[in-house]
């Protein structure tokens, strides 16, 4: 695409706003609502999109075009458009996507919220979702029908750390004429590029390991230009955008998304390999454990297998729900992606209510317990595993 790209990390630290006046070496904070028009002439010009610039704020800001620009240039995309949370990105690109009649075709494992959103509200705009199970990918197209429109799908899913071939999908796509939309949340554009797979819309939860502290709420969408511009003119009018606070502090959460993901990934697999050794675990899922049923394909779409390991704690519920109780040092907290170590038990918390076929399609067994691996010393969260699990 451009002949001057450089390397992931330079990109995320150089790709910057324009220097003020004031000759500032780090971005400032552009909280303002509204710009500025010289004449009459130059408003009109800008609103009719004869010139581009910023109008107001719920079109577009400095500090939040700067995140847009520099997730594109990860992700190796045309264009994006960024978002007040992740569910604001997802609910915003169906919308923008789907008309009333329309049919999804979406992994079973899809995060809580997104499902809430194909259940609850799809059928009010009747638009009908089928579900494909992880492990029968091979059945995706026997669920397609004429009204399809797209294929969605996250990998690695959460929270059974399962991994989708981005090709074989996007192979289904082509053959379909269907779009292929990847929620890239658990991998991080540094990590995977679904477009390069052939994937046309690509979101993230910036919430997650993109802001990388539990900070601010963000999401964003990229990919094809004609598919953003439709997306950008329906948000532009309901208002789901990122504010220009956390659009400031997410790209500077970019500039250390590379280093911070990769010891993330250290740690997490050190955690993994330990956690296959010990007597009380059952399995282990990691992508990038030799061990994990899709390794061949993590390893060919992955640069490193994410912060995310699922294990099982032998003795089902009650076992897992005693070695929650036992944690010390570790946070117990639904989020993910954090600096800090967070443990889960999914089948007494996030998926206590969901019913046990579908709790196992998404690849959920009562003694599994998902940790988000964080930034602390890695022998000091073995160490909180180890006793926890003893
Ligand atoms: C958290 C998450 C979302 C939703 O993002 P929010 O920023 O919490 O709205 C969507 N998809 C995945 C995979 C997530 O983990």
């Amino acid at each position: 695409m451009n002949k001057n790209k450089k390397h992931f990390e330079t990109e995320a630290i150089r790709t910057q706003s324009e220097t003020t006046q004031f000759s500032e070496h780090s971005v400032p904070l552009y909280l303002t609502s509204g710009f500025v028009f010289d004449d009459a002439e130059e408003m009109r010009a800008s609103f009719a999109e004869e010139k581009q610039r910023d109008l107001y704020s719920r079109y577009s800001n400095p500090n939040v075009n700067e995140f847009v620009d520099k997730v594109c240039l990860m992700e190796g995309a045309e264009a994006g458009f960024a978002f007040a949370s992740g569910m604001a990105a997802v609910f915003s690109t169906f919308a923008t996507l789907l008309d009333a009649g329309d049919h999804v075709v979406s992994c079973s494992s899809v995060f809580g919220a997104t499902h809430g959103l194909f259940t609850k509200y799809f059928p009010k705009w009747n638009i009908e979702c089928s579900y494909f199970n992880i492990n029968e990918v091979e059945k995706i197209e026997s669920l397609i029908k004429p009204n399809t429109k797209c294929i969605y799908a996250e990998t690695p899913t959460n929270p059974g750390v399962d991994v989708l071939d981005l090709e074989a999908l996007s192979a289904i796509c082509k053959k379909h004429n269907l779009l292929l939309v990847i929620d890239n949340c658990f991998a991080t554009p540094y990590l995977q590029n679904p477009i390069k797979f052939g994937a046309d819309l690509v979101i993230h939860s910036a919430t997650k390991l993109m802001d990388g502290q539990g900070r601010v709420l963000g999401g964003v969408t990229v990919g094809k230009e004609e598919l953003i511009r439709e997306i950008y003119l329906f948000s532009r009018l309901t208002g789901p955008s990122m504010s220009p606070f956390n659009a400031w502090v997410l790209s500077k959460s970019l500039e250390t998304l590379a280093v911070r993901v990769d010891r993330h990934c250290e740690n997490a697999l050190k955690l993994a390999t330990y956690l296959e050794s010990h007597p009380k675990v059952k399995w282990v899922k990691y992508p990038f454990l030799k061990s994990h049923p899709q390794y061949e394909v993590a390893k060919k779409q992955m640069k490193l297998g994410g912060n995310i390991v699922a294990f099982e704690v032998k003795g089902g519920i009650e076992e897992g729900r005693k070695f929650i109780d036992a944690i010390k040092m570790c946070s117990l907290s639904a989020n993910l992606g954090d600096t800090r170590t967070i443990v889960t038990h999914p089948a007494s918390t996030t998926h206590a209510k969901v019913e046990p076929e579908v709790k196992a399609a998404a690849g959920i067994s009562d003694g599994m317990v998902r940790v988000s691996v964080g930034l602390e010393h890695v022998n000091d969260v073995i160490e909180d595993l180890k006793q926890a699990l003893g």
